[in-house]
């Protein structure tokens, strides 16, 4: 068991259903010492959790899961420890912010079309209203009666080739791993057994995710099996990745993935904490580089 680190997780200031300040309590009472909030295309919660973390002694590694367009594939990059104050990262962000506001109103149009109404109003409210994502639709139209579970809908409707699916452009790898490295992160290619690409595409991805300067790749996830971990940290291993490990956590709905429940990096991975100051040691480094 590695229940010290997760360095992936949600809440609802993206599409969790735990506010950050339950997901850190969570967190802290299941073993987690390190924490990622890592919400979908915002930082909005880090502030929230950081306070929460303090007061109970753990470490808020303030992050975000990216959204990215590669070779016509959503693919998703984690930044972790990132200056949320950084102008670049915030911009980058908010284009994205802009994108997801104007899909959620399409997709509600395009399942009008289909026959469900206020799709986009029944999203909205169990949204924070500001990120409205498709998570939010698949449990709106799972509450009428439309599907019997968040998969479903995603595979009915949601994904590419369904009626409620909306292509469009997220960020590029370029910009994505950009914003973070901007921000003083570090940026990890997320859950890469889920992308289904053949090994030359992996190779292709892994290859241009390091030469824009992404540092880790995520071998232990709530959707990898163990053979995926152990495929990934080969990759890691031999493109010299560090490894992360983050569950993806979203909330107890999903009672089968639960924090601090998260099974070792495979032997010989270099762990992306493994050059980490502690919290105290960290802060002081920091203001004696700031003089
Ligand atoms: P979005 O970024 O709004 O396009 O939504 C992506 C999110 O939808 C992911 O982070 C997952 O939380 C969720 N998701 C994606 N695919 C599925 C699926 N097949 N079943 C359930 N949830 C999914
Ligand atoms: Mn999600
Ligand atoms: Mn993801
Ligand atoms: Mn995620």
């Amino acid at each position: 068991m590695n229940a010290s680190h997760d360095l992936h997780t949600h809440s609802t200031a993206s599409d969790g259903t735990l506010t950050p300040e339950a997901l850190v309590r969570r967190a802290a009472a299941a073993g987690v010492t390190v924490l990622a909030l890592t919400d979908h295309d915002t930082t909005a919660g880090v502030a929230d959790a950081v306070a929460v973390a303090q007061a109970l002694g753990i470490t808020l590694v303030p992050g975000a899961e990216i959204s990215v367009t590669w070779g016509a594939r959503t693919v998703h990059v984690v930044g972790l420890h990132l200056d949320i104050s950084h102008p670049v990262l915030q911009a980058g962000l908010a284009g994205l912010m802009t994108f997801r506001a104007w899909r959620a109103e399409e997709i509600g149009r395009r399942l009008a079309k289909q026959g469900i109404g206020q799709a986009y109003e029944g999203a909205k409210a169990l949204s924070n209203g500001t990120l409205i994502g498709r998570t939010h639709f698949a449990r709106f139209l799972v509450q009428q009666r439309l599907a019997l579970d968040t998969a479903e809908v995603f595979k009915r409707f949601l994904v590419s080739g369904k009626p409620g699916h909306v292509a469009g452009q997220w960020a590029t790898l370029d910009a994505a791993v950009g914003w973070i490295r901007a921000a003083g992160g570090q940026a990890v290619l997320a859950h890469p057994a889920r992308y289904g690409l053949t090994r030359t595409r992996m190779l292709t991805l892994l290859g241009e995710f390091r030469e824009h300067g992404g540092v880790g790749l995520e071998v232990v996830t709530g959707s990898h099996s163990r053979d995926d971990a152990f495929n990934f940290a080969r990759h890691a291993r031999e493109q010299r990745l560090l490894a992360s490990a983050g569950s993806d956590y979203h909330g107890p709905e999903h009672p089968w993935l639960e924090l601090g429940r998260l099974p070792p990096l495979p032997e010989g991975c270099t762990p992306i904490w493994h050059d980490w100051l502690e919290p105290a040691v960290r802060s002081h480094a920091l203001l004696a580089a700031s003089g």
